[in-house]
């Protein structure tokens, strides 16, 4: 095991091996002991540096990259970040496609971690030649010597957790986890640390998160998809207006939905109680939690893992600004701002 005061020959030698951190003041009162995977401590503070390695490492291992080649992506989320992250140690180039309705603050991260960013226009269907996924796929086409991601239909994506995450949390807890509750948008993470704790202890219960205005839940209850579920939401990262392969469906036994308004106000609620500044996605599963137990999910002596995705810092202009809130509609009083700043 890695050790903290450990010295390291490069930045890829932390991803992973991430804590797993007891849950105290937010679960006080519920059935069972808590406790969070928390992938903020991953160097590109998200759970994606797993799948940016695995991936990329896999391609090395089939010859398909060599020094100088291109890695191409769709994101400007944590997953664009954690691929220029990998590139710059590996030497690649790393060119990511995003929609224009990217804030201009996630395009300056990604150019200032090396990478090539396209800007695409947000409001074309996703078959037009100018939309970001077939900006990527030409660009594929045209760059000899590139490999193109696609996170949402890459099976090593799941193999990514399958060989990392899953095997860490069965460590962590010695065989006693009970329950996994994790947010699902590609489903890699999800997908992957089902499959291998499955095999360890079949009776593992494997819990979604899902977003109202997302297809996954109630595609995962009928297998059909469908449309009317789909509508706009805030939360990023998790749920989909499309059924991705990353995801095995069977290896989780139920979703559950939660509100854009709850999830914001429950990361919050983290940073302030359990001292762990996490994202939006971490609110999301957090309320999950909060939601099952309501529902009596859990006994006592359960040890139930959630999985907090990534760092808060990434939210500074959404979550974390009493102003983004207000204009949400996420306060219903003045009084629920934070602790006032003081300027002397
Ligand atoms: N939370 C955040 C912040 C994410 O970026 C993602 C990835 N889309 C997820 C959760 C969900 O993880 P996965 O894609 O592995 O299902």
């Amino acid at each position: 095991m890695k050790e903290n005061i450990q010295v390291f020959d490069n930045v890829l030698q932390l991803i992973g091996k991430t804590p797993l951190i007891k849950l105290n003041s937010m679960t006080s009162g519920f059935n069972g002991e808590f406790y969070a995977k928390v992938e903020g401590f991953n160097p590109g503070h998200s759970s994606k540096d797993r799948i940016a390695l695995h991936i990329i490492e896999e391609a090395e291992r089939q010859g398909i990259l060599k020094p100088g080649d291109t890695i191409i992506e769709t994101t400007s989320g944590n997953t664009g970040f954690s691929i220029a992250m990998v590139s710059i140690i590996k030497g690649y180039e790393c060119i990511l496609a995003v929609s224009s309705k990217s804030s201009a603050d996630k395009i300056d991260m990604l150019k200032s971690m090396g990478a090539k960013v396209y800007v695409c226009p947000a409001h074309v269907s996703a078959d037009d030649p100018r939309s970001y996924y077939q900006v990527a796929k030409r660009l594929h086409e045209e760059l000899k010597g590139s490999i193109y991601i696609n996170q949402y239909f890459n099976q090593l994506n799941i193999d990514a957790h399958y060989s990392s995450t899953g095997p860490e949390i069965w460590k962590q807890t010695e065989g006693e986890i009970t329950h996994l509750v994790a947010c699902s948008g590609t489903g890699g993470t999800i997908s992957g640390t089902a499959k291998f704790l499955k095999e360890q202890n079949p009776n593992i219960k494997v819990i979604g998160v899902d977003a109202f205005g997302s297809v996954l839940k109630k595609y995962h209850e009928t297998r059909e998809f469908d449309e009317a579920e789909i509508y706009p939401y805030r939360i990023e990262g998790l749920g989909k207006n499309l059924i991705p392969t990353a995801t095995d469906f069977d290896l989780i036994d139920k979703f559950i939905k939660v509100t854009d308004e709850e999830s914001a106000h429950t990361a919050r609620e983290i940073s302030k109680s359990e001292g762990l500044f996490v994202g939006y996605t971490s609110g999301a599963a957090m309320q999950a939690l909060k939601q099952l137990n309501e529902e009596g999910e859990f006994k006592k002596g359960d040890k139930i893992v959630v999985i907090f995705p990534d760092h808060g810092s990434r939210y500074m202009s959404k979550i974390y600004s009493d102003k983004w809130m207000e204009k949400q509609g996420f306060f219903d009083s003045e009084n629920e701002a934070t602790v006032e700043a003081i300027q002397y």
